[in-house]
């Protein structure tokens, strides 16, 4: 069987990127491939909303911290599609969503021959000679069913979040009219006039799809539903923003492991149950034009707890209590869970070599092992604790691709 020298595990930005810094330094050779369990590259599919834009420059594309130059610069893209001239007049650092997912798609395409679509890895295993783990065994299931087996010396797992489904909705979020955020577009079409939608959450997606379903044409009903006492802005003022400059992962990782949990803790509101402060003020705008309009199509629930979410009737039945008043039930035909995502810095894949490593990781992102296990292991975007805020954003990838690239030592 065929050895690689790299296997990538999913093909969102983090190994797109390092797919280019690979052949930007001339190792991207036939042993390298990459395994994405989507059909073809989407970047957030189920949240590509229409007005919706970057948080982030687009200086801060796959490549050009690294590489000004490059061909996968998102100017370069924008040229291609001969939109540059018009992009410049928009006068903006910050591309919707929906063109940034055209960039990352457009640099992805290059790499057809070494991405393998519609497969998802489930299994890592360790072959082991004389001396110990010499490869690791990659298994994967196409759509059909149909499992692949692969071997490579070293591996570099960049899975992306999980949706994450606080407790008391469970058993709600196996109901066909409840989804996680990541599903929203998937399922949007099921919303039919007259109906009353829930959307639990108060950071960025969570205001999006409020806003999102406020803008469906048949006007359904929609409560923005959380805990905190009011909806806040995402500091993304310049000295805090250089908290996501490339060369602050030096700082976070030399760090005490209590200097990093303070620091998260101190900047979590770069990123964490905050929004935009443009769309924080469209949103206060339309409530204050319903009220001008005598309207209740649409309104916020701050300070609510759900205490229970149960299905009756094919609806949503939410027990509701707002700070210290009593509980009362509040019935939506569906609901949406804008409630974030879990980022396991050692997700259940590699449990088979989980034996073999060590508690931490490099700098360079590699699982200290046992000296007997040959094969190296990145990690990409799953190491916010270890690296900072931005190793699961956009922000430092392709300063880290680079990183990873130098680390393996493939020729
Ligand atoms: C709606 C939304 C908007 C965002 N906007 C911004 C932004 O403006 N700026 C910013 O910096 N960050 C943003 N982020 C953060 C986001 O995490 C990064 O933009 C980026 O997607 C991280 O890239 P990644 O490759 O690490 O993870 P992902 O993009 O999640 O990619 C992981 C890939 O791995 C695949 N995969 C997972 N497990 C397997 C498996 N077992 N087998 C095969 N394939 C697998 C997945 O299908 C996926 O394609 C946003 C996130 C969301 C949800």
């Amino acid at each position: 069987m065929k050895l690689y020298d790299v296997i990538g595990v999913g093909f969102g930005p983090a190994n797109l990127a390092l797919a280019i810094a690979l052949q930007e330094i001339g190792k991207l050779t036939d042993k390298v491939c990459f395994i994405e369990k989507q059909a073809n590259f989407l970047w957030h599919g189920g949240m590509l909303l229409d007005d919706t834009t970057m948080q982030i420059s687009y200086l801060k594309d796959l490549v050009t911290q690294r590489n000004p130059t490059s061909h996968f610069s998102f100017t370069n893209f924008l040229h291609h599609q001969n939109r540059l001239d018009s992009y410049i007049n928009l006068k903006t650092f910050y591309p919707s969503r929906l063109e940034f997912n055209g960039y990352l798609s457009w640099a992805a395409s290059h790499f057809n021959d070494y991405c393998h679509y519609a497969e998802e890895v489930t299994d890592i295993s360790p072959i082991t000679g004389q001396n110990g783990v010499e490869f690791l065994a990659i298994t994967t299931r196409n759509h059909e069913g149909h499992e692949q087996t692969r071997h490579a010396k070293n591996i570099i797992l960049s899975p992306g979040g999980n949706a994450k489904i606080p407790e008391v909705f469970t058993d709600a979020f196996k109901h066909v009219n409840v989804w996680h955020s990541s599903q929203y577009l998937m399922n949007k079409d099921k919303i039919k006039p007259g109906d009353k939608v829930a959307v639990i959450g108060a950071g960025q997606s969570a205001a999006e799809i409020f806003v999102d379903v406020q803008n469906i044409s048949h006007q359904p009903k929609v409560d923005l539903v959380f805990r905190a006492g009011a909806m806040k802005p995402a500091d993304s003022s310049p000295f805090v923003n250089e908290i996501f400059d490339p060369s602050y992962t030096n700082l976070m990782y030399e760090n005490t492991p209590e200097q990093r949990s303070a620091f998260l803790t101190e900047f979590r509101n770069t990123n964490y149950a905050v929004v935009d402060e443009p769309l924080l003020n469209d949103i206060y705008g339309r409530l204050y034009t319903q009220k001008l309009k005598n309207e209740t199509r649409f309104s916020i629930k701050n300070n609510t707890y759900v205490d229970a979410a149960a299905i009756a009737g094919g609806q949503v039945n939410l027990t509701l209590r707002h700070a210290q008043q009593r509980s009362y039930i509040e019935k939506y035909d569906h609901m949406v869970l804008a409630t974030g995502y879990h980022y396991s810095s050692r997700p259940p894949l590699l449990k088979s070599v989980t034996p073999w490593l060590e508690d931490d990781i490099a700098r360079d992102y590699q699982l200290r092992t046992v000296d007997t296990f040959k094969p190296k292991i990145f990690t990409q975007g799953i190491n916010e604790a270890t690296h900072g805020i931005s190793d699961s954003l956009l922000s430092i990838l392709a300063i880290r691709s680079a990183e990873i690239a130098d680390a393996l030592n493939i020729s």
